[in-house]
């Protein structure tokens, strides 16, 4: 039988130069990837009033920017059952995913939390004489709702959002 084995001196002189290349192609990625979400989340914070008021809708500019409130029973999503992914109406940023949403009763979009907590940031709300957490997107500031302690299992928080303030991907091969 032909012998086809390589000789490890020249299998090693082949390797190192491929692994050094695939070192350096995953530093490059690391640091571009790591790069582009930095601009990206200083871009959506830098955004003027008058820049909102020309990519988001009247509604939607009301709430996210202005921490308007949608009024109950009226929103698209508050009884939306199909399965996929909540992101911010503003910047597109994910976050949360129907497998967390529940029927609160409230008439609005419940979820017991978000897909990632660092995809959104809970700051007191003092305003209307009313001591509430509000939540706002962690990437471009935007008001989506509040949170409260009366949720269900695990997590036992009822993070209660504007439809307007959302949007939806459905989930491929999802039934509606
Ligand atoms: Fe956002």
């Amino acid at each position: 039988m032909k012998d086809i084995s390589i000789p490890s001196a020249n299998l090693r002189t082949t390797l190192q130069p491929m692994r050094k290349t695939a070192f350096y192609i995953s530093v490059l990625t690391l640091a571009y990837t790591s790069a582009c979400s930095q601009i990206q989340n200083q871009d959506f914070k830098k955004i003027s009033d008058a820049e909102w008021k020309k990519k988001l809708t009247p509604t939607q500019y009301h709430i996210l920017r202005e921490k308007g409130t949608e009024r109950a029973f009226t929103g698209k999503y508050y009884a939306h059952h199909e399965k996929g992914t909540y992101t911010c109406a503003a910047c597109k940023q994910e976050l949360f995913s129907s497998d967390t949403k529940f029927e609160s009763g409230s008439g609005w979009p419940s979820f017991f939390k978000p897909t990632d907590q660092k995809s959104v940031k809970v700051v007191p709300d003092r305003s209307y004489g009313m001591i509430r957490e509000e939540v706002v997107c962690s990437r471009c500031g935007g008001h989506l709702g509040h949170v409260f302690n009366d949720g269900p299992a695990p997590t036992g928080l009822r993070y209660c959002l504007n439809s307007e303030a959302l949007l939806f991907v459905k989930e491929k091969n999802s039934k509606p």
